[in-house]
């Protein structure tokens, strides 16, 4: 069994893992809080998921989210904003389906969150999106 080539976990455990944790985050109470997150850490760390623009705007999305505190209904009508007044011209998911980035070693994957309680798992989505950013912001792009 090969690694994933774009976050290093082993096999396809990590797209098995993202799926059933959107799960967990629709049906189970309190795990939904960190659905932003669990999202945009995925992607950054998938970027074959998506457009250099869009890699790039999930980049600054997570930056927001983590460091400056930003609520993620807050971000979502901002973002409503730039769509209706028409000035995003660029497409976020991949059109091609190659990796934006090169690298394929992070500290966290999305296997090393715990999912055995609400608790553990929003400070282990937390840990993970946090420690991948600042992986992904001494990256060249
Ligand atoms: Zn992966």
């Amino acid at each position: 069994m090969t690694n994933c080539t774009e976050c290093g976990a082993p096999g396809p455990a990590c797209e098995t893992r993202f799926n059933e944790f959107l799960v967990l985050e629709f049906t189970e109470a309190g795990f939904g809080a960190v659905h932003h997150l669990t999202v945009a850490a995925f992607v950054l760390q998938h970027s074959s998921k998506l457009s250099r623009e869009g890699w790039l705007q999930m980049r600054e999305l997570l930056r927001e989210f983590l460091l400056e505190n930003k609520p993620p209904a807050f971000i979502r009508n901002q973002n409503k904003g730039i769509v209706d007044r028409g000035k995003r011209k660029f497409k976020i998911k991949s059109r091609d389906a190659l990796p934006v980035i090169h690298k394929n070693t992070w500290t966290k994957t999305i296997l090393d969150v715990p999912f055995d309680d609400r608790h553990t798992y929003c400070s282990g989505i937390n840990e993970w999106a946090m420690t991948a950013l600042k992986e992904a912001e001494e990256l060249e792009v």
